[in-house]
C-alpha cells in the first residue's frame, strides 16, 4: 500500500501539542497542484530532524491546508556516520553529488574548494547563501523521495583545508580516506578497515592536486582506489559512499 506523502515543515513547527496546522507555502502549493491532495487525505509532515506527524487533511482553502494531526514519533538517527568531503563541481554535477549523498544517508556534506574545484573563486556572499539554499532543497526532495527522516548537515563552501581543520576541532577519531585514481597504482588498492566515524574526500572534474594531495596526506587521509576506471567525480561519489557503507556495516558485524 502506497505510504501518504511527505511535505516538508520547519524545523519548529512540530514540536507543539496544537491539534491543527496550517501548511502554506511552497509544500502547500505541492501538494494541492501537483499532488491534488484533497480533505480525508494523510499527509506526512516532516522536519528534517527526525521529528515526522501523521496528519489528515482537514480542508484546502486559498491560504493555506489546514491539517489535523493524528499521530507524531521522533525517530532514530540513522544517517550513516559518513563525512562526505566533496570537492566544488559544475552546479548541476554538484546537486547530484548532494540529492545521491542524501538518498545515501550520509552525515554531514562539506562542500569544499580544492584547486582544480569549478567557480571555486565565483561565490560572493549572495551566490553562496543562494547556492547553499538550492542545495537544501535539493537534499528536502531526496529525503522525501528515499523516506529518510533527517537531513544531512550541508555546511557552508570552504577550502579544503579548512574543512579538515573544522572536522579536527570536533575531536572524533574519523577514518579519513580519500579517493585517488592513482590509488590503484601508487598504493594498496584494497580499503582498509573501517572504524567509523569515516570522512570520506572526493575531488573535483579535474581531480586533486598536489598540493591538495599534500593537505589530505599531513591531516592523515589515506588514499583509496575505487578501480582502474577514472569515474565522473558524481558517480565517484555514489561508489565509494556505498563502498564505505558496506565496510562499515562489516566491521559492526565483526564487533
Ligand atoms: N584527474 C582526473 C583526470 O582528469 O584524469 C579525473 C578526476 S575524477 C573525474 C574526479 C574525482 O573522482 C577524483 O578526484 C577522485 O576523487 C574520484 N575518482 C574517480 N575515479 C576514481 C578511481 N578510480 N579511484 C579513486 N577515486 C576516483
Amino acid at each position: 500500500m502506497p505510504t501518504p506523502p511527505r511535505l516538508f515543515v520547519e524545523p519548529d513547527t512540530l514540536m507543539t501539542n496544537q491539534e491543527a496546522f496550517l501548511l502554506q507555502g511552497r509544500e502547500m502549493v505541492h501538494a494541492v497542484r501537483v499532488l491534488r491532495m484533497r480533505p480525508g487525505e494523510e499527509v506526512i509532515l516532516t522536519d528534517g530532524l527526525g521529528h515526522l506527524a501523521r496528519t489528515r487533511i482537514i480542508s484546502v482553502k486559498k491560504n493555506g491546508l489546514l491539517l489535523q494531526y493524528m499521530e507524531r514519533l521522533s525517530l532514530a538517527d540513522d544517517r550513516l556516520p559518513i563525512s562526505l568531503l566533496a570537492a566544488l563541481l559544475k552546479p548541476e554535477k554538484m546537486d547530484m553529488v548532494i540529492q545521491k549523498a542524501t538518498e545515501l544517508g550520509v552525515k554531514e556534506i562539506w562542500p569544499v574548494s580544492t584547486e582544480y574545484s569549478t567557480n571555486k573563486n565565483h561565490f560572493t556572499h549572495t551566490g553562496q547563501q543562494a547556492r547553499q539554499a538550492r542545495w537544501l532543497e535539493i537534499a528536502r526532495q531526496a529525503l522525501k523521495q528515499c523516506k529518510g527522516a533527517f537531513l544531512p548537515e550541508i555546511h557552508a563552501i570552504m577550502p579544503l583545508k579548512t574543512a579538515c581543520s573544522a572536522l579536527d576541532e570536533k575531536n572524533c577519531d574519523y577514518t579519513r580516506l580519500f579517493c585517488w585514481e592513482a590509488a590503484a597504482f601508487t598504493t594498496n588498492a584494497t580499503w582498509p578497515e573501517i572504524t567509523p566515524p569515516c570522512i570520506l574526500a572526493l575531488g573535483p572534474e579535474g581531480g586533486f592536486s598536489d598540493s591538495d594531495c599534500r593537505v589530505l596526506h599531513d591531516q592523515k587521509f589515506l588514499p583509496v582506489s575505487l578501480g582502474p576506471r577514472i569515474l565522473r567525480a558524481e558517480t565517484a561519489a555514489i561508489a565509494a559512499i556505498s563502498i564505505t557503507t558496506h565496510l562499515i556495516s562489516r566491521s559492526k558485524t565483526n564487533d
